[in-house]
């Protein structure tokens, strides 16, 4: 049976999900950890933002693995990721120096975020540990587009997949009626050609992402055929490839077969992602 922790103040380490993007997109739960926190492990895809909620930790940065960013890459960035087992050791230690512990990750620790090496590090120490979860980017991206995800009827299905294997090899296949593509930034063409041969009719469309949940967020619409025109304008920015029925927009008739049309703008406060049709159009409230 597996026993579920309630979460409580007597558990020493928390992972908390930090969101896509601006730290407000942080869980209030998330943010009470953080407040409570003595030392906090965070990736460089965590707004710098959330220090403001635990000032007095001392933060250390661990980097981000599978993503190495430059507009937003903390003080430091360029260099190595910190190792995994480095990570697991610094976990350890530190919850056994009597500190509470705050794991942030970005987006959601469940999704990519190799939690399953650092939980087994806990457990194999007999350290408790809790998880407070976060947005996870395809979610962000569907908030930013106002693109549901699932659709009553056509869309019944979602998976969230990773393109790239642990060997560096791009692969795809076709799971579900939304497919959610992370770690594919940087091989949109060849996603393409992939997605081809795993039968996504080329003009299934597929939106593409990147900071999704920042002010800079960019969205731009293809087809599955078309994919490869995205690469330029998302050049360097974390990025999700979101293909099939959740990647259209509402209440545009006749999207399928048809992706590069329509010009979707949207807005949310000031985070502003105009869906643009192909790759020449761009917005966003600045540049990346
Ligand atoms: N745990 C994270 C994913 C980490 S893997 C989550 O739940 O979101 C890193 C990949 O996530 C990136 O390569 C990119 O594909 C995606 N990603 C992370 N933040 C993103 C963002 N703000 N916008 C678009 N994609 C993002």
């Amino acid at each position: 049976m597996t026993r579920v922790t309630t979460p409580g103040d007597d558990v020493r380490v928390a992972f908390v999900g930090a969101g896509p993007g601006e730290a407000d997109l942080i869980t209030v739960r998330g943010a009470t950890r953080l407040q409570n926190a003595d030392v906090v492990l965070f990736d460089s895809l965590a707004d710098p933002a959330l220090r403001a909620l635990a000032p007095k930790a001392r933060w250390i940065d661990v980097g981000k693995r599978g993503f190495t960013g430059v507009a937003h890459a903390p003080r430091g960035g360029g260099r190595e990721n910190t190792g995994q087992d480095t990570i697991n050791a610094l976990l350890v230690k530190h919850a056994q120096s009597g500190a509470r512990v705050v794991r942030l990750k970005g987006g959601d620790p469940s999704v990519f975020g190799r939690l399953e090496e650092e939980l087994e590090a806990l457990a194999r120490a007999r350290i408790e540990c809790e998880v407070v979860p976060g947005v996870t980017a395809a979610l962000a991206a569907a908030a930013a587009t106002q693109r549901p995800l699932t659709r009553r009827g056509t869309g019944r299905s979602v998976a969230l997949t990773t393109a790239m294997t642990k060997t560096g090899e791009l692969t795809a296949g076709r799971h579900a009626d939304t497919e959610s593509f992370y770690m594919a930034g940087k091989h949109l063409a060849a996603l393409s050609r992939r997605l081809a041969a795993a039968g996504w009719p080329a003009g299934t469309p597929a939106l593409v992402v990147s900071r999704a949940g920042w002010p800079d967020q960019i969205a731009s619409e293809h087809s599955v055929a078309s994919l490869g025109d995205a690469t330029v304008l998302h050049s360097g920015r974390p990025t999700v490839v979101t293909v099939g029925v959740g990647a259209s927009a509402v209440g545009t008739p006749g999207k399928h077969g048809d992706p590069g049309r329509t010009a979707h703008p949207t807005a949310t406060g000031t985070a502003t992602a105009a869906v643009s049709s192909g790759a020449h159009a761009s917005a966003g409230t600045s540049t990346p």
